[in-house]
């Protein structure tokens, strides 16, 4: 039997369950309305990545960076592309690290942009220096076991 997905909003940070085989991308957060997989890679707090590592069952991918950082900022648009290419399979999120200095210590970040995947609350992969869209989406399913494509 398949199990069930959990998919954590973005947003708010709410837990969604969505039965196997319905359309995770059409899906809405049952807390806060919006859209679960909006194509758009969410920057979120130190709440709601806590809440994506430790309570979603489809991997994570969080993109480490800063308003400052010029590589980062060239490398948006790509983790953009990646982010619609990917979902709903995996989740792709940012993070400020300015923002975000405790969370950005805790995953002992030293230079950016820097991507991690993880999988089940563990860091499966971690990567430094800005990619191509083609190259975030090789990295990812690389890393993976399951079927993204
Ligand atoms: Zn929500």
């Amino acid at each position: 039997m398949a199990q069930e997905n959990l998919v954590v909003c973005s947003t708010c940070g709410g837990v969604n369950r969505l039965p196997p085989g319905r359309n995770a991308g059409g899906a809405k957060c049952g807390k806060c309305g919006k859209r679960l997989f909006s194509g758009h890679p969410e920057d979120v707090n130190g709440r709601v990545f806590d809440h994506q590592i430790t309570r979603s069952s489809i991997p994570v991918v969080v993109d480490i960076w800063a308003p400052w950082c010029g590589p980062c900022k060239m490398m948006a648009p790509a983790y953009e592309a990646a982010t619609n290419e990917l979902e709903p399979d995996v989740r792709l999120i940012k993070l400020n690290s300015d923002n975000e200095q405790a969370v950005s210590a805790r995953l002992g970040i030293r230079s950016i942009p820097t991507m991690i995947l993880f999988h089940g609350g563990r860091e499966v992969a971690r990567t430094s220096g800005a990619m191509t869209a083609g190259q975030i989406v090789r990295w990812v399913r690389d890393h993976l076991p399951i079927a993204t494509a």
